[in-house]
């Protein structure tokens, strides 16, 4: 079987369509398909539309989070959830086109456990975007031990090992992508064509962009830290090197006043070192601590699949009322 998971979040605008183009895709495959939607905490109909399709379609479950976690949460859950002995992931917008899907089982029957689909380009992505991500590759790519693979997303198969063995990382600061990296397995890397957001609106901000961005970074690398400690040294020394100067150059050419912008320029220069290095472990430390709680990734509200739970429908549906 072939679970294909989709975290959804307020995604009502496409998934009449997402579903009709992934129906048409399924029917040609001859493997039995179990697609997996993840609500992730929306409060659009999305739910509503996902259960409707579901009368009429019973190869589709939907897993509902209690509220907005996160899409690396939401994948979590699916990854969790999917029986199939195989796992496509992908996008609720579409940008991951459906078609592709039979080469990708293709490949897995030809004995891949990671079909990787690589963007050959990003349309509908502004300049801007594309600049800070291939910045930020380069730069996780220098500092961390497992390489992530440069224009890769989520949209990936993964064979029932691979889930498997994403699914006993127990960390709760989730870095999908380094997590699928550092999983590593035989790959496949098919390229693709990304298409532009089909019809509603991203979820992500540059700030959203940038938090995942450092969790990138510090969840799979201790080397900023080292990096911390190079740079106070540096600063240090050269502190040192220009005190023993000044020092020297009072005794012998006597004292001199006007002192004050040098000064001025040493405090804080180093403060300023002090504060990156402060920050830095505040950073890990900060992780340490949400790592430490133990708490669950993700906490399911309703699964499509098990229908005894009167008691759990009845608050969710008075909750989606309020919301109104
Ligand atoms: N998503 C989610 N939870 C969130 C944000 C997004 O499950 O908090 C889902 C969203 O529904 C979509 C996927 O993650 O299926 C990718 O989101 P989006 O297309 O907004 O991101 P982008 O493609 O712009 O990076
Ligand atoms: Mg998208």
């Amino acid at each position: 079987m072939l679970s294909i998971v989709i975290p959804v979040h307020n995604e009502s605008d496409v998934i009449p369509t997402l579903l009709s183009r992934l129906d048409r895709v399924t029917r040609q495959l001859d493997v039995p398909v179990e697609l997996l939607f993840v609500d992730d905490g929306s409060h659009d109909n999305s739910v509503a539309l996902l259960l409707r399709a579901r009368q009429r379609q019973p190869d589709i479950r939907v897993v509902q989070l209690s509220r907005n976690f996160g899409k690396e949460a939401a994948v979590t859950a699916g990854l969790e959830h999917a029986r199939g002995d195989a796992l496509i992931l992908m996008d609720a917008d579409l940008q991951d086109p459906p078609e592709l899907i039979p080469r990708m089982v293709a490949e897995w029957r030809r004995g891949a456990d990671v079909v990787l689909m690589k963007r050959r380009s990003r349309a509908g992505e502004s300049w801007l975007k594309r600049i800070t991500a291939s910045l930020f590759y380069r730069v996780i790519n220098r500092i961390s031990d497992a390489s992530i693979p440069v224009d890769t997303g989520d949209f990936r198969l993964m064979s029932r090992r691979t889930v498997d063995a994403l699914n006993r990382l127990p960390e709760r600061n989730r870095y999908l992508k380094g997590m699928f990296a550092w999983v590593g397995m035989p790959t496949v890397t098919l390229e693709f064509d990304r298409d532009p957001r089909a019809a509603g609106k991203t979820k992500w901000n540059y700030l959203k962009l940038m938090h995942l961005a450092m969790e990138g970074i510090t969840s799979f690398s201790t080397r900023p830290l080292r990096l911390a400690l190079l740079l106070g040294l540096l600063a240090a020394g050269a502190g040192g090197l220009f005190g023993t100067w000044e020092v020297l150059r009072a005794l012998i050419f006597g004292i001199s006043t006007p002192g004050y912008a040098s000064m001025i320029a040493i405090v804080t220069f180093l403060s300023g070192v002090q504060l990156l290095c402060v920050g830095l472990l505040g950073e890990y430390v900060g992780r340490i601590y949400m790592e430490t709680k133990q708490r669950p990734v993700f906490i399911v509200a309703e699964d499509s699949e098990d229908e005894a739970q009167p008691i759990l429908t009845h608050l969710r549906v008075a909750g989606n009322d309020q919301t109104h």
